[in-house]
């Protein structure tokens, strides 16, 4: 497969400004150093739980944070080094679905103007047929072609999602960024439109970058899964190796809080104490050992790598000093 995406030592830190002077006194690192590769046609979550940088990750890829350092390349050209205008017109290739359809939809706008204006902005299109191709897409994402006039307010908060993946698909992407798509949808509505997230995937060989607080909602959708910690990655694999076998310990503690719908299974629950520490001074070495049942001195001082440890699938990779001993019962 193709590699698309590939995200090289990533950060953004955002300034806390103080003082008399308005000077900046620290930084909220919301994400420090991350690298991960996305392949055509495939789909990745980011998951973890509020705060983690997963939002903040997929703002950096388009850009619409500059990140603080790190390389994205994306489709052969390393994003972070074009101009506005050639910025501009790669965002054609990459598209983002918020999580508040309302809020991401101009309420002044009817649906077709919505529809159009990127296509206008990115001159895609002739303009003598703009409407034709809103009103394919509005009935591809599963709307009516009479519904094209009308405004959002006048539709529920599923069809306004399924209006905000059709802007999306307007300018045929090649990367779409789901952020927190369906997050704030009914369950029942979350399965349709994920269903169609799928479907569009197959129909337009879509490539998905999803990110979710929702492990529930990412086993549907994912072929891989990245976890991420207060700005950190500590866990990649793909779908079964994350769900079978989970090798860090935060991600079994997230994993142990998935509820079953068979209520005579019990599980191993593994609770987490305390809350997410603050990212404008993260623990230092692994920044889960405030939080993690194993933690030891080392895990106090030392940074953990990404690594591949005895017993994990190739590609499945986990930032822990312990993860032998963890898989042997050992701590
Ligand atoms: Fe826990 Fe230490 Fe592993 Fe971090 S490195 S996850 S604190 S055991």
């Amino acid at each position: 497969m193709k590699q698309l995406l590939k995200v090289k030592g990533l950060k953004q830190y955002f300034p806390i400004k103080g003082g008399f002077l308005g000077r900046t006194v620290n930084h909220v690192k919301a994400v420090d150093d991350i690298s991960f590769e996305v392949y055509e046609g495939e789909t990745v979550s980011i998951v973890g739980e509020s705060g983690c940088g997963k939002s903040t990750t997929g703002r950096a890829i388009l850009r619409l944070e500059e990140p603080t350092a790190g390389e994205i390349q994306f489709d052969g050209d390393n994003v972070l080094k074009l101009s506005k205008s050639e910025m501009r017109k790669k965002r054609k290739d990459m598209q983002i679905i918020f999580q508040d359809p309302y809020a991401s939809i101009n309420p002044r706008q009817t649906v077709i103007d919505v529809l159009t204006e990127a296509m206008e902005i990115q001159n895609i299109v002739p303009k003598a047929e703009r409407r034709d191709r809103a009103i394919e897409l509005l009935e591809t994402v599963g709307l009516k072609a009479w519904q094209a006039d009308r405004f959002p307010h006048e539709f529920s908060g599923g069809q306004r999602q399924r209006i905000g993946i059709a802007r999306a698909l307007s300018l045929n992407p090649k990367l779409i960024i789901c952020d927190e798509a369906v997050s704030a949808l009914d369950v029942s509505i979350q399965a349709q439109i994920l269903n169609l997230l799928k479907k569009l995937q197959r129909d337009f060989k879509l490539t998905y970058l999803f990110i979710s607080h929702d492990l529930g909602v990412v086993r549907h959708i994912s072929d891989r899964i990245i976890v991420m910690y207060l700005g950190r990655i500590v866990e990649i694999a793909d779908k079964k190796s994350l769900f079978e076998k989970p090798s860090h310990p935060y991600t079994k503690a997230l994993l142990s809080a998935i509820p079953t719908p068979n209520p005579e299974v019990t599980k191993n629950r593994m609770i987490l104490k305390g809350d997410v520490p603050s990212p404008i001074n993260p623990p230092a070495g692994c920044r889960f050992h405030t939080r993690c049942p194993f933690a030891t001195d080392r895990c106090r001082s030392e940074v953990p790598e990404l690594r591949t440890a005895v017993g994990m699938l190739p590609g499945h990779q986990a930032a822990c000093h312990y993860l032998e001993d963890i898989a042997a019962g050992k701590l």
